[in-house]
């Protein structure tokens, strides 16, 4: 069983660390409830938060704002996401350069979704960046950021095969970028599997596995298969019937992410991105089993002491 083996590495906590994505709000009351999870969030040190960008720069304004205020209220470090989707490079070259220009020095470099729908094949923009990694070398061009980009364990939807992902992430690893982030998936054997494909490739950079703690079962299995990652039966199965008794799902939810992230650090895993969906209680609750105490262990330890 995870826990007992977990029980017995008490100092864990202090090898693992972690970072939560976070998606613009869009209204005044999105933003009200993303600032409680940030600043729930925060005193667990995370090595960076995250904040999406909308395909066609549709979330332009809101990433900007977002990240501007990351940086003006908090001590956290902003990795910036940017994707190429109906953009030519000056307006993604314009949007890189008011980052930089705010101090920003992470990002997560993406293609994006095709503008027509996931599913549509996608089309370069006339002008623009064609992929992830000609991304990567414009944001490497600029200044010596730290950049993370997308991994699939179960290979992007519009992928051939893993040998095309693979050339992908390649490519963007020539480029500059320093980190994969993987796609959400539930079968660690998967994610297992891909580093062993991503490492016989030659490609050393961390793949750190992307956690989507399950907020509403329906709503993953209506886009996990767009995502490119599959819902096993065994976790059908554990969602079973609960779509209308939200304190049962919460519990199996943070039931589930803690297996699968305890399963990880057994595995060797160190490193762990939440996809928060701008909520705090599961990606709270999961740091705290595997030992992030943050500010919250210096309290307890000054309160001990006292
Ligand atoms: P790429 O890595 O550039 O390409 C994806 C795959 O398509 C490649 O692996 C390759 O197999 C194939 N491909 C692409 N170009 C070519 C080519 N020229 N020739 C052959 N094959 C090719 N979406 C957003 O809109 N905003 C976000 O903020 C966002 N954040 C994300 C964060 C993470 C960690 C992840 C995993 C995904 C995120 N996405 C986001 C979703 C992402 O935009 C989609 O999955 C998109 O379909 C692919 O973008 P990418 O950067 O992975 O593409």
């Amino acid at each position: 069983m995870n826990q007992f083996r977990f029980s017995r590495r008490p100092d864990i906590g202090d090898k693992i660390r972690v970072s939560f994505e976070f998606f613009p709000p869009k209204s005044d009351e999105m933003e009200a409830r993303l600032w409680e999870t940030v600043t729930r969030l925060a005193p667990l040190k995370p090595h960076f938060v995250s904040v999406t960008y909308g395909a066609g720069g549709s979330t332009r304004e809101r990433t900007l704002k977002t990240v501007r205020r990351i940086l003006n209220e908090t001590q956290l470090m902003p990795a910036a996401h940017l994707t190429c989707v109906d953009a030519n490079r000056e307006a993604v070259d314009a949007v890189i350069g008011e980052f930089v220009s705010m101090g920003v020095t992470r990002f997560v470099a993406l293609r994006g979704d095709p503008s027509a729908g996931v599913g549509t094949a996608y089309q370069p923009y006339p002008g623009g960046y064609a992929n992830g990694a000609e991304l990567v070398g414009a944001l490497k061009r600029v200044g010596n950021h730290d950049i993370s980009v997308s991994a699939y364990p179960e290979k992007h939807p519009e992928s051939p095969d893993f040998a095309t992902d693979i050339e992908m992430l390649k490519r963007k690893v020539d480029n500059g970028a320093t980190r994969a982030i993987t796609q959400f998936f539930f079968d660690n054997d998967l994610y297992e599997r891909f580093v062993e494909r991503v490492r016989r490739a030659g490609i050393y950079i961390p793949i750190v596995p992307g956690i989507l703690p399950v907020h509403n079962f329906a709503q993953v299995k209506n886009f996990s298969s767009r995502a490119g990652a599959h819902v096993p039966d065994w976790l059908a199965e554990r969602f079973d019937g609960l779509a209308k008794d939200p304190q049962t799902h919460a519990l199996v939810a943070a039931a589930v992410a803690a297996e699968q992230v305890l399963d990880l650090v057994e595995r060797g895993v160190n490193d762990f991105h939440f996809y928060t969906m701008n909520r705090a209680d599961l990606a709270f609750a999961i740091c705290h089993m595997i030992g992030i105490r943050g500010d919250l262990a210096e309290k307890n330890t000054t309160s001990a002491a006292a």
